[in-house]
């Protein structure tokens, strides 16, 4: 007898196989992660030395919004080499744009907020922070920020014991976090694209209090990616009348200059000149602040992956001495990027920048298919295979009954 068809057999089946795909895809994942182990170390760093990385993440927006593989790509590689046996990073930093559309809730911020999960998962602390694309203009009440609050709302963020603070309490556009590796003591502060002046002096008063500690300050836009000779052959800067161009944001300038804890400015937005620049701020102690720029957005399919890290080699206890290391890196492409302004090192001791570093580091990533990848593959393969079945279950609802008169030749 031919099974009848109804509509709770269906629902019934849907749930069966997408509990079935859930199940797959968690083992495959599970198996996956297990075997595929960091293969990097940091190798190369005495042993009376402390070593760790802050990852610079910037201008994902084409990630978030078109090609998300990519963006849970990097955000999985830096959870999988956070561990203190492989790159043991200590802090992450996001420059802003993190979606292209800031409008758009489901999808783009929906994207970036998981991207920003997995880094949570790993226990690593982080900061972001609006750039300009991070913005709703649309909105009928004005309130630009709206989905960018919802995606990072403060509550989920006041409850790390490394969260410092917001600016007002209000949200998290402008905020500080607080970590430490070893006797090392560090501030991060991030600030929102062009902060006014309420808010620098908010980010001064916070740079006061924790004079104590290392800085970082990550804004959207913090400087030139172009060399001087780029801005020089600028027709504007042939104009006598002009001032020259300061390759370095002054406000950012002004922060760097005045408090003497600042080591690094981060910032990204710009790509016109290759979207890389290290330039140094000399501040009132007769110390350096070195701001870096790093953007890759403009490289083929959206960035390809390329991330910056920075790799922190200094002594067990806490002196003006060390090396800061960067790296220019892609998890897709699995490569790094070795020219002078991709892979430098900072002497923390006479604030040299120079090409190169002294502490070799091995790559860092799963030897096997990102398991990000796969996840993404698998929830794809499970969708095809409900469809599949839903299709096959409303066609043999719908077709007649074959009876043997049908099957009779009729001349
Ligand atoms: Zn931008």
């Amino acid at each position: 007898m031919q099974r009848r068809w109804r509509p709770e057999n269906t629902v019934r089946g849907e749930l069966r196989v997408a509990a079935f795909a859930r199940s797959l895809a968690y083992v495959v994942v599970v198996v996956v992660c297990a075997l595929s182990a960091p293969t990097g170390a940091a190798g190369g760093a005495p042993a009376d030395t402390v070593s760790f990385t802050v990852v610079a993440l910037g201008d994902t927006q084409y990630y978030t919004s078109f090609f998300r593989d990519l963006f849970f790509e990097m955000t999985w590689w830096v959870s999988e080499c956070a561990a203190p046996d492989a790159l043991n990073t200590a802090f992450v930093t996001h420059l802003g744009d993190i979606v292209h559309r800031g409008n758009r809730f489901h999808g783009d911020w929906q994207a970036a907020a998981y991207g920003f999960k997995m880094i949570a998962v790993a226990g690593v602390p982080h900061g972001f922070l609006p750039g300009n694309h991070d913005k709703d203009n649309t909105r009928p009440d004005g309130d630009r920020f709206y989905e960018y609050r919802a995606a990072f709302p403060l509550h989920r963020y006041d409850r790390y014991a490394w969260f410092g603070g917001s600016f007002g309490g209000r949200d998290t556009r402008n905020t500080y976090q607080l970590w430490e590796v070893g006797m090392h003591r560090f501030v991060s502060l991030h600030l929102k694209h062009h902060p006014g002046s309420d808010v620098l002096r908010w980010a001064s008063s916070v740079l006061r209090t924790h004079a104590d500690r290392t800085a970082t300050v990550s804004t959207h836009y913090a400087g030139t990616d172009c060399s001087d000779e780029q801005l020089g052959a600028s027709p504007l800067a042939n104009v006598s009348t002009l001032p020259a161009i300061d390759p370095v944001y002054p406000p950012m300038r002004a922060l760097a200059a005045e408090h003497c804890n600042v080591l690094l400015v981060f910032g990204g937005h710009v790509f016109g000149c290759g979207g890389e620049r290290a330039t140094a701020v000399r501040n009132r102690c007769n110390g350096t602040a070195h701001v870096l720029v790093s953007n890759y957005q403009d490289r083929g399919r959206a960035g390809n992956g390329w991330l910056r890290y920075y790799h922190f080699t200094l002594p067990r206890q806490p002196q003006a001495t060390g090396e800061v290391c960067a790296y220019t890196y892609s998890p897709r492409l699995r490569r790094f990027e070795r020219d002078e302004d991709s892979h430098f090192s900072i002497d923390l001791a006479t604030g040299a920048r120079r090409a190169g570093c002294t502490h070799a580091l091995a790559e860092c990533g799963s030897r096997y298919a990102s398991p990000a990848f796969v996840l993404a593959w698998v929830w794809i393969a499970s969708v095809d295979v409900l469809f599949v079945y839903l299709l096959v279950m409303l066609l043999a609802a719908e077709a007649p009954p074959v009876s043997a008169a049908a099957c009779v030749h009729r001349p």
